[in-house]
């Protein structure tokens, strides 16, 4: 049984979608709780908030705007923190409840995703985005919710992203063969770690991407399409099973 493991950051959805559209929208919310005003400021003391503030500051605040300054000051200096990230998950949550946010996808992705699940392929998402962000992105896509096709989501609770044993670990949640799995990511030193635990990879090929080193051996892709023609198709495992 194949794995398509997707990265989603330069993979199924623009860098730009994080950096100019996630981000300011969180800090937007927690610039208006230091006024007191906004979605911050209204639910802070509801227990999935005030369990992420506690996570973030170590300790609970006396006011919305003790909160937002603390969780202001961690982005200004980009510190990856758990409670953070919990934090801005809450507040993306409402922004694409409400409508204000969709998900963005390449559009190549979600055709894509629905062939490969109707061929038996499953699917899975391995992103350094919390899981709780990562279903918000595909649950409220550009393109729906895709979360029916979406089998297991990864994210640095199972491991770091650029250490092949992380992709172990994943084989083993999974219940395959690493040689199972193909990743596909934008980031070199990612593909490298999958390709030394015994994935197969393909490297995104994306607008706003980086560009890849120079003289790179890695197999690439402009659109999920060419991954999938050029994955074993499904119906194979099916009839070597049946003989
Ligand atoms: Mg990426």
């Amino acid at each position: 049984m194949q794995v398509l493991l997707l990265d989603i950051e330069g993979t199924t959805t623009s860098i730009s979608f994080v950096y100019d559209v996630l981000f300011p929208y969180a800090r937007g919310i927690l610039e208006a709780a230091l006024e007191d005003e906004g979605l911050l400021a209204a639910r802070w003391t509801e227990p999935a908030y005030a369990s992420a503030i506690a996570t973030m500051m170590g300790s609970s605040p006396d006011s919305a705007s003790e909160a937002a300054l603390f969780a202001l000051d961690l982005m200004d200096r980009d510190v990856k923190d758990t409670g953070l990230k919990l934090l801005q998950g809450l507040l993306w949550e409402g922004g694409y409840s409400d409508g204000t946010l969709r998900g963005h996808l390449f559009p190549d992705v979600a055709p894509a995703l629905a062939r490969a699940h109707a061929q038996g392929i499953r699917i899975a998402i391995y992103s350094s985005g919390s899981v709780a962000a990562q279903r918000l992105i595909f649950g409220f896509s550009v393109a729906g919710d895709l979360t029916p096709l979406i089998e297991a989501y990864f994210d640095t609770t199972t491991g770091p992203k650029r250490v092949a044993s992380s992709y172990v670990a994943i084989a083993e949640a999974l219940g395959v063969e690493a040689a199972a799995i193909t990743f596909c990511t934008d980031h070199p030193d990612e593909a490298r770690a999958a390709l030394d635990a015994g994935c197969a990879v393909r490297v995104a090929v994306r607008p706003g991407n980086a560009a890849l080193p120079e003289g790179h051996t890695f197999t690439t892709f402009t659109s999920l399409d060419e991954v999938l023609a050029s994955l074993p198709r499904a119906e194979r495992h099916l009839l070597s099973e049946m003989t």
